[in-house]
Parts: structure tokens; sequence; C-alpha cells
């Protein structure tokens, strides 16, 4: 199995707009036939008036710097989800109590944005960092072609770095390997600290249990720079549909996989609008990125068409560029150990223009095929009115 998401029927749970949370995908066909009406959706957001006494919850003390309330909050509030809710994934349970939880308190966000602040305050005070040149553009990052092509800013000049596995999908050589290993060392040096010092360190998000928010221990501003800089340019020209021009925020973090650490990673969408993926090591086999088309909120669990299945295979210093609701997956990494940068970059512009837009058929693929259907047989209804018309004789 690719997923590491429950396949049974799931409710549709809601994709976080805050914190770091991934939105979880089903492969699974639709359950239900036809639109949800909203208030449906919230209908089915509910929890049972009796708790379920021989229901064991899960322990939610691991997130507890990500989440808005308390992981013990959680815990209990977990035996008063509905039967159905009761047996699918932590992460589909814990959209769906955060959810509700968010609807009645809307200090918890307030709140968790205060406490994250001063978490980021603290570690940077402390930490001694390694190669301080990495956290400044001083270093030289990037590969000669990824430099030329973003200084000549043109489409032509981008696509003549990039390979386009499959529409959506860019593929370049981006990273010097010196970088990569100076970021693979400052990473293994700030993980050492975080150990020595027994500090509780935040994942990068809800389905990671390694890896580190490069963002928490300084290197904000050099992300920052590098999104402006360098992934800007290039998603005002591939993906402005989706907010590619806007981009003015960001995630930063690094992922790890292989032996002791996550192996695979589920079927699911990003947080963002454009996510930046690169590898940066070490010496790994398997892992492979599969994708399975861009979806919105509503669509996120449909089928795939056969032409959206892709399959990717990292190389160290290659980078990524897809939108973030392009639903994607990594496969088990079988050896090695296998670290990625990943870039969350967001528009609050375009999530803000979504809330009062319907029709997602300029990016979402499920969007598109419904729209091309209703053409489709709005054509041949006009075809069959007028073949009616001429076969009746005119009197
Ligand atoms: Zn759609």
């Amino acid at each position: 199995m690719e997923a590491s998401v429950d396949r049974r029927k799931q409710p549709h749970a809601p994709t976080a707009g805050n914190g770091n949370a991934n939105g979880v995908a089903s492969a699974a066909e639709e359950e239900e036939e036809g639109e949800l009406e909203e208030e449906e959706e919230e209908e089915k957001l509910r929890l049972r008036l009796r708790a379920n006494e021989n229901h064991k919850p899960e322990s939610y003390e691991d997130l507890q710097m990500q989440l808005e309330f308390s992981p013990l909050l959680f815990s209990s509030l977990e035996q008063y989800l509905p039967f159905n809710m009761l047996h699918v994934s932590r992460e589909l349970k814990l959209q769906y109590m955060r959810h509700i939880l968010l609807r009645y308190s809307p200090e918890g966000e307030r709140a968790r944005v205060k406490r994250h602040k001063e978490y980021r305050q603290k570690i940077i005070l402390n930490y001694q960092p390694l190669h301080r040149e990495l956290y400044t553009h001083e270093a030289n990052f990037f590969v000669p072609s990824f430099l030329k092509a973003i200084a000549e800013n043109t489409e032509e000049s981008f696509r003549s770095i990039m390979f386009e596995p499959s529409p959506g999908i860019y593929t370049f050589e981006m990273l010097q390997p010196r970088f990569c290993e100076l970021l693979l060392s400052e990473v293994e040096n700030f993980e050492r600290w975080v150990h020595e010092k027994k500090f509780r360190i935040m994942r990068p998000n809800t389905m990671n249990r390694y890896g580190a928010v490069l963002d928490d221990f300084g290197f904000e501003t050099m992300l920052e720079k590098l999104m402006e800089g360098f992934i800007c340019p290039i998603s005002r020209v591939f993906f402005p549909e989706v907010g590619g021009s806007t981009l003015d925020s960001h995630h930063g973090f690094v992922v790890e996989y292989g032996v002791n650490r996550d192996v695979e990673l589920g079927f699911h969408v990003d947080d963002s609008e454009v996510t930046l993926n690169v590898c940066l090591g070490k010496q790994f086999s398997g892992g492979d990125l599969f994708f399975r088309g861009v979806r919105c909120d509503e669509h996120v669990h449909s089928e795939s068409q056969p032409e959206e299945i892709i399959d990717y295979s990292h190389v160290p210093g290659r980078a990524v560029l897809h939108r973030g609701r392009h639903r994607h997956g990594a496969r088990a990494t079988t050896s090695g150990q296998r670290v990625n940068l990943l870039l969350w970059c967001r528009s609050s512009v375009f999530r803000e223009l979504k809330k009062y837009q319907k029709d997602f058929s300029k990016w979402c693929g499920e969007c598109q095929r419904e729209k091309k259907e209703r053409q489709r047989l709005a054509v041949g209804a006009t075809k069959l009115e007028l073949f009616k018309r001429l076969q009746k004789p005119t009197s």
C-alpha cells in the first residue's frame, strides 16, 4: 500500500488553514454522491454525547508545541468521536477535533502564536550555530545554471534548466553539494543540542515525527530571501493561478527518512500554495515521491486520472517545485538516510480570495473534468435540439 492513509470510509476532514497540518487525501472513491452542502459538512463535524469508555485514545503529547489546545484535551475528546472516526489515522482524528475546538475558541489561535514566538526566542538565545555563513546568503548556495536562469528571469531561462515530468511538476538542479553538506551538519548539530538539553522541539508538521523546523533556529530570514529572490520569480511564471505571484509567507523545514526515522509519508496535500522540495542527501535507496493530480478542498479525495499518476526519484541537490494542492506522498526509504529541505510558500491574498470562489477549474483536475463534462452535455443537448427542429416540418 502506497499510502498510510486509512482507506476505509472517512468523513471529509477539513484541511487546516493554520498551524502546519498537512491535509490528508485519500485515493478512495467519493463516498457521497453530488456536492455536499456547507450545512451538511458542518453537521458531520459532531461529537457523540456520551464518551466511548472502551476506546483507548491516542497520545498527542509529541505535538504539544504546535497545537492550540492541550494534548490531554485531544486525548479526552477522542472518546467522544463518532464511531466511524474512532479508528481512522491519528492525523485525521486530530484535524477533526481541531476544527471543532477552533469553532468555539478563536483565542486558541492567538495563544498558539504567542507561545510559538516565545519558543523560537528561547531557541535562538541558547543555540550556537555551527556554520554561521548558512544563515546569511554569504555562502555559495546555488549551482551556476540555476543562478543564471534566475538572473535572466524569463520563462525561457527557467525552462532551459527544468524538466517537467508531468504538467505542473518542475525539477531542476539547484543546490551546491557543499551547501547540502553544511546544512546537513548544521541540522545534526541542532538535533544534538536538542538531545543534550532535553529540549522539547516542534516537529515540522503533523505527519513527520523526525526533522526540524529551520525557521525555529535562525533560518527565517535566509529562507524568506530564498523565497523572495528565487522561488517567487519562478512561481510568478508557472503558478500564477494559485497565488504564485503573491507569495508572502513561508514554512521551512527538513524531514528525515530511513531506519530509525520516518519511513514513508502518506498521500496528502501541503498547507502551501507552492512547495519547494530539495533533496540534501545522504546515501539512500527508495523514497520516491509519487504524485496524483492537483485538487481543490472539495475534490481532495477524488480519483486520479491515469495521466496524473507519476513517480519521481530524488537526486541530492535537485529540486522539485509543485503546487501545494498537488496530491503526493513518499514511498518507503528502504536503506540509508534521506534528508529533504522543504519550503512551503503561501499567499495570504490567494487564501482570502479563495474563500469566495467555488470553481477551481484553473488548477483543480477534478473541477476541470467536471467543467468539460458539463460543456460536453450542453453541446450534446444543443445538437439534439437542432436535430429535432430540422426534423419538424415547418408549417
Ligand atoms: Zn475541484
